[in-house]
């Protein structure tokens, strides 16, 4: 897909799994596990999906997948799976490498979006995964990551990305900015505090990149919210004014987690707002 000068792609980098109950706050079962079948321990299926946006200039990749080196336990309790997707044969698959990405906006510092930020060496030291990379990151959602709620704790998992600021890798921004022409970082506080959200626009085509404020197509409807939110009622009134803009504005959402659907459009029915129809985001 195309939108102005930059070339969009989605890469999976691998899936995991999630309490389904977790993953649609108030929303009970028998509405979610039509759409997002539960396994056997209640979990959902969900893709780790980067976008990339290229023009001659620059890689910029948004987030990072999980990340290959995971204890048992943990591969265990989130179903951590890269037996079909890694994010470096994905790259490989357009013929590129870690090397090549210039930049990497990370949404948010949960584990299953900052996780790839980093590998651990063989000689045991946490390195970039991108080397030639900066990192984006807003100061205040950093701050909020050094010391989260009790809420939000868990999925934050500081040897994977406090390294990358003590080596000067993770640059820290100060609200809302145009990154490069086109590219808006615009922020989120309902999932978690200053999480960045990514636009791209040439004026008359947009996609939009709403992190985990809507994770997957079936969150496309209001009410249907992440009982891991750390401020619901905000995400319900960011939701409200996205899902507006989306409509009227003809925009192409994207999903990070959606185990189906890279990107959709969004349409307003009489039940409220719905995800529209899927939109290609192959490579070329
Ligand atoms: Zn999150």
């Amino acid at each position: 897909m195309h939108i102005g000068r930059y070339k969009l792609t989605a890469l999976e980098t691998g899936r995991f799994y999630l309490d389904g109950g977790a993953m649609f706050g108030v929303i009970p079962k028998v509405l979610w596990n039509k759409s997002n079948p539960a396994d056997e321990r209640n979990r959902i299926e969900l893709a780790l999906r980067t976008l990339l946006i290229r023009d001659d200039k620059h890689c910029i990749m948004v987030d990072t997948g999980i990340g290959e080196n995971w204890d048992e336990k943990l591969s265990d309790i989130y179903g951590i799976d890269h037996s079909k997707f890694m994010l470096k044969n994905s790259l490989a698959s357009i013929g590129m490498s870690t090397k090549d990405i210039t930049d990497v906006i990370i949404t948010h510092l949960h584990f299953d979006h900052a996780g790839g930020a980093t590998y651990v060496d063989k000689d045991g030291s946490i390195r970039p995964t991108f080397p030639n990379a900066t990192y984006y990151i807003q100061r205040k959602h950093y701050e909020w990551a050094v010391k989260p709620s009790l809420k939000d704790q868990a999925s934050f998992v500081g040897e994977k990305y406090i390294p990358l600021y003590e080596q000067g890798k993770l640059k820290l921004l100060e609200g809302e900015v145009e990154l490069y022409p086109g590219i808006f970082i615009k922020l989120s506080d309902g999932h978690t505090i200053a999480q960045q959200t990514i636009l791209i626009t040439d004026g008359k085509r947009t996609l939009y990149h709403p992190g985990d404020m809507i994770p997957t197509s079936s969150h496309v409807p209001l009410p249907f919210i992440m009982g891991y939110d750390n401020f619901p009622l905000i995400t319900l009134e960011e939701k409200k004014s996205i899902l507006s803009r989306a409509v009227s504005g003809d925009w192409i959402l994207f999903f990070e987690h959606d185990p189906k659907y890279p990107a959709t459009s969004v349409e307003k029915t009489e039940k409220g707002y719905r995800a529209g129809k899927p939109v290609g985001m192959n490579a070329e």
